[in-house]
């Protein structure tokens, strides 16, 4: 099949969206065939229920099985260690079309498999590898990954979260400290937690989320992506699992993890554009569409470059992190531009449905409070604009 080709499933809005990109891609056919499986899924039991889920403040409780029969929940689980070894170029693109049917699950989707899953890859020890992955990739065992507390959060190494060695229990040890803003954090049965072991020294733990010493404090609720369970909890002497690691090769997984936001930012702004062109050349007045008048059409140009412009930092950096190179500044070009786009584009696309795009009745209401997020976790606009300055100037 010619990558350039127009595809027959594709409408004419995905087709101009995604030419370039898909001219330079370097997913195989076995991932294309993924992503189709992914798409139809997304059409079938994510994209027709997202107000519901968003009304309800969940998703459905066997989500994350469903996820899991649709290769979702460890897609970068990789072949050596037998799992499919999905590309991060198709990996992100998964993100993408969950985003285009919920943001909120494309976020649990990118934070589960980036950094949970690529946790486990890189510093699980074989008794933990073998004790959670089956369940794991079997959706029977909900995922969650805890930075951030009350006090750290763009500065990550405030985290005061404090490991104790258990006496008698080599790897073991006993957590007591405050997590906020974990996403599936009151749903998860394991997760993996930063904590301090000593002044200067801080590392992971695995945690199980059914122990006395694990304590959802608060729901918090959020202005977008709300169907995900975002909690703040409290550790009074949980028992954790040691992963032995350095503290900044695990938040180094962010890099990936940021792809996957950014991925998933281009995701709510390709929605918000398909739909607002539609509407655009359906809707009249002054006798004419809305997409023949000139200040229509700038806003429609706008959002059309800089989307293609967003899919291409994901694509070339997420190459980029398939040849095995290092994408920190990459993986922030993608992030920063991306989500600034979908905040932009989402934004135009309420313009242009006018007082409608303000009801609940659109999509493109909700894509704009989902798309927030995308600003502001794994790390703010701010903090990627450090990121790169650092790498430029060092
Ligand atoms: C819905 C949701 C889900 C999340 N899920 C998770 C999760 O699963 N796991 C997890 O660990 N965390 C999660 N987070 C937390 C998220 O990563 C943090 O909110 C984010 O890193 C920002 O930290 P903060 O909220 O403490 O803001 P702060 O660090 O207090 O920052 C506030 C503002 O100050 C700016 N700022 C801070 N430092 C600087 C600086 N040096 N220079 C310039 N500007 C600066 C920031 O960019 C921001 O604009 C989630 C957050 C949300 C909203």
């Amino acid at each position: 099949m010619s990558l350039s080709a127009k595809t027959p499933n594709m409408n004419t809005t995905e087709w101009i969206v995604g030419s370039i990109s898909t001219m330079m891609s370097e997913i195989t056919t076995i991932e294309l065939e993924f992503l189709d499986r992914v798409r139809q899924f997304v059409a079938s039991e994510v994209l027709p229920f997202t107000r519901d889920w968003e009304r309800d403040e969940a998703f459905p409780e066997d989500i994350w099985r469903r996820l899991a029969k649709q290769g979702l929940v460890g897609m970068t689980w990789p072949k050596q260690r037998g799992g499919p070894g999905i590309s991060c170029e198709a990996f992100c693109r998964a993100c993408t079309e969950l985003a285009k049917g919920d943001p909120a699950l494309a976020m649990n989707v990118a934070a589960v498999n980036a950094l949970v899953i690529g946790h486990f890859d890189h510093f699980a020890s074989a008794d933990q590898i073998d004790k959670y992955m089956p369940g794991i990739l079997k959706g029977e065992i909900a995922l969650a990954w805890g930075l951030t507390e009350p006090d750290a959060g763009s500065d990550a190494r405030r985290v005061k979260t404090h490991g104790t060695p258990i006496e008698g229990r080599p790897g073991y040890f006993h957590l007591n400290g405050r997590k906020m803003f974990i996403t599936n954090g009151g749903r998860a049965n394991l997760m993996v937690i930063m904590a301090r072991v000593s002044e200067t020294e801080l590392t992971a733990f695995l945690m199980e989320t059914a122990q006395p010493g694990f304590t959802v404090e608060k729901r918090i609720q959020t202005i977008g992506v709300s169907a995900s369970n975002t909690v703040q909890f409290k550790l009074e002497n949980a028992v954790a699992w040691h992963t032995p690691c350095k503290f900044e090769d695990a938040i180094g997984l962010l890099d990936r993890g940021r792809l996957a936001i950014a991925a998933m930012a281009v995701g709510i702004a390709e929605k918000a554009f398909e739909l607002t062109v539609e509407y655009a050349k359906q809707r009249e007045q002054f006798n004419r569409r809305l997409a023949d008048m000139q200040s229509v059409q700038n806003m429609i140009a706008d959002s059309a470059m800089e989307l293609e412009a967003s899919r291409l930092l994901v694509q070339s950096g997420a190459q980029k992190f398939d040849r095995g190179e290092k994408v920190a500044k990459e993986a922030s070009y993608a992030k920063l531009f991306a989500s600034e786009t979908a905040n932009r584009v989402t934004n135009r696309a309420i313009q242009i449905h006018g007082g409608r795009g303000m009801t609940r009745e659109f999509l493109v209401e909700k894509l704009w409070r989902d798309a927030k997020l995308t600003e502001i976790g794994e790390g703010a606009s701010e903090i990627q604009r450090l990121v790169i300055a650092k790498q430029v100037l060092r």
